[in-house]
């Protein structure tokens, strides 16, 4: 973090009430072309005083907003979809210089979180109350759903336009107004996609884009205005913030990290496993919160899976994600250098290197932030291997000698974001899915992300909070009930009664 602005370097502002905001604050914050290792933007870091600002614009848009027609907020929505769907590569091409995942990936991510666009266009259906005629006497029940107000979201660095697309598709859709305070780290998404916005119509305001550190964070947390709360990122953060906006008496989802497992039983595909160990493992460098970071290799099938995985390990070429390659840099110099540091000491606790990282050969410049797809085998659930998020390309093989021990592993391990078995025995798959502790489940899946119309969350230190990402939790969270009783009375009505009121 600097006290100045470099003049060399893009400056990154804020996006507030339709237009960029240069806001009060001078403190800005570094951002990274990971793959070259060069600061190539700078970001604003706002004050509480910034934020205060933005809550005022997002609150006063809120009036205009929730009372506008669900059939004039669909409109927006659907042009927004369009825009975001014809300029996916350049929100890709934005992502991939900041994040360093390869470009492939991008626009997979840019891909998903168009698809919960696609759900909140449904947003008139959606939106719908129930109606009860006649449920007593001239007596009629209604529910209403209900935009909440101000709502913000806190995202982290490894999905900057994916993540922020979890929240607010629906937000807006319900009549919401919003506030994203992105990562830091890769800031530049969130903006472009304010712009889109306003291309699309979305009147200034109902979109906004606050960046900066946990000064700003803090901020929203504590603004009686901000009504609600969305959060992805680490766990000791996201138990934070769930506590602290909880306490200011905000509705609050706070995701934080994982460690997913990935059960290979005897009778498995072999080959089908080790594609997916090694595209869960890698793909955008293991920076995904549903990457596989552990396989666990049940009975004797631990040597020749190992075999496999090293066999498709030697395939991977890592570079520039603008070249034809398969896994990018990691984002900074400092996550680096910490995920590599586990890989010293995975080797000092015992852990078999079966393929080390560290000295990779990319088709890349020598400066940017590369560490190279990593395997430890014998890994035991005491090594920091085992307990650490990483967050990096290092995958962990452990053995188990039976279904139960891998079984009794997984749901021993604090984390319960994702896992998955491999297996062609669909009695055992089954009961897997009974017993697993875990949020979301894949069978012969390596990463299985939920479609929009389902719902997206972990379970225990994996999410803090009762309510899921998107899909019909998403609109539970944005949304508040209201249940009108009414009664219209013909002239036949009269008479005093204080009795509580009972049905006829
Ligand atoms: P992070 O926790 O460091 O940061 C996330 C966000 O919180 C950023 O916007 C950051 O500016 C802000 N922040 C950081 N420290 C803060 C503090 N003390 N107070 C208030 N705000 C603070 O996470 P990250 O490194 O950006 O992202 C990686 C983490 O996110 C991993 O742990 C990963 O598993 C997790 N993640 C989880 C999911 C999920 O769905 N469960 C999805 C994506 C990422």
């Amino acid at each position: 973090m600097t006290d100045r602005n470099p003049a060399a370097v893009t400056l990154v502002s804020h996006w507030v009430d339709g237009a960029s905001w240069e806001g009060a604050s001078e403190r800005t914050g570094e951002v990274f072309d990971p793959a070259l290792g060069v600061a190539t933007k700078c970001v604003r870091f706002a004050s509480s005083a910034d934020v205060d600002r933005v809550v005022e614009v997002a609150g006063s848009a809120f009036t205009g907003w929730s009372a506008t027609s669900l059939s004039g907020r669909a409109r927006v929505l659907f042009r927004f979809r369009h825009l975001l769907s014809e300029r996916t590569e350049e929100l890709a091409e934005i992502i991939t210089s900041e994040h360093g995942k390869v470009l492939s990936d991008a626009r997979g991510e840019v891909a998903r979180g168009l698809e919960v666009v696609d759900f909140a266009c449904g947003l008139p259906h959606l939106l719908k109350g129930s109606f009860s005629e006649g449920v007593s006497s001239k007596l009629d029940v209604y529910s209403l759903r209900q935009p909440l107000g101000v709502c913000a979201v806190v995202s982290p660095f490894n999905f900057p336009a994916m993540v922020p697309c979890w929240f607010f598709p629906l937000a807006i859709a319900s009549g919401n107004t919003v506030i994203v305070k992105p990562s830091e780290k890769d800031p530049s998404a969130s903006n472009w996609l304010g712009a889109l916005w306003a291309e699309a119509g979305l009147p200034a305001g109902v979109f906004n884009v606050i960046h900066g550190d946990q000064e700003a964070v803090g901020r929203l947390l504590d603004h009686p205005r901000v009504k609600a709360v969305s959060f992805v990122g680490s766990t000791p953060v996201a138990r934070h913030v769930y506590e602290r906006a909880a306490a200011a008496g905000k509705r609050v989802q706070a995701l934080g990290g994982a460690k997913n497992h990935m059960v290979v039983l005897p009778d498995a595909d072999l080959d089908l496993a080790a594609d997916a160990a090694v595209n869960a493992g890698f793909g955008s460098a293991g920076e995904r919160c549903m990457a596989i970071s552990v396989v666990v290799a049940v009975g004797d099938v631990g040597d020749a899976l190992v075999a496999k995985i090293v066999d498709r390990m030697g395939t991977l070429r890592v570079g520039d994600g603008r070249r034809d390659v398969d896994m990018g840099p990691l984002v900074t110099a400092a996550h680096r250098d910490r995920v590599a540091g586990y890989v010293g000491d995975g080797e000092a606790e015992g852990a078999s290197l079966i393929v080390d990282g560290r000295h990779v050969t990319v088709d890349g410049d020598p400066g940017g932030f590369w560490l190279g797809p990593t395997l430890f085998d014998h890994v035991t659930t005491s090594m920091r291997l085992y307990t650490d998020e990483i967050f990096g390309p290092v995958l962990c093989v452990v053995r188990a000698p039976s279904y139960d021990e891998a079984l009794a592993l997984v749901n021993r391990n604090p984390y319960g974001n994702g896992t998955a078995i491999f297996t062609n025995d669909g009695g055992a798959a089954r009961r897997f899915l009974s017993e697993i502790e875990v949020g979301m489940v894949g069978v012969n899946v390596p990463i299985p992300v939920p479609v929009a119309s389902y719902s997206f969350g972990g379970w225990k230190q994996s999410l803090f909070g009762d309510t899921h990402a998107y899909g019909p939790d998403g609109l539970h969270f944005f949304t508040r009930t209201k249940v009108v009783t009414s009664r219209w009375l013909d002239p036949s009505h009269g008479g005093l009664n204080l009795g509580f009121p009972q049905h006829e």
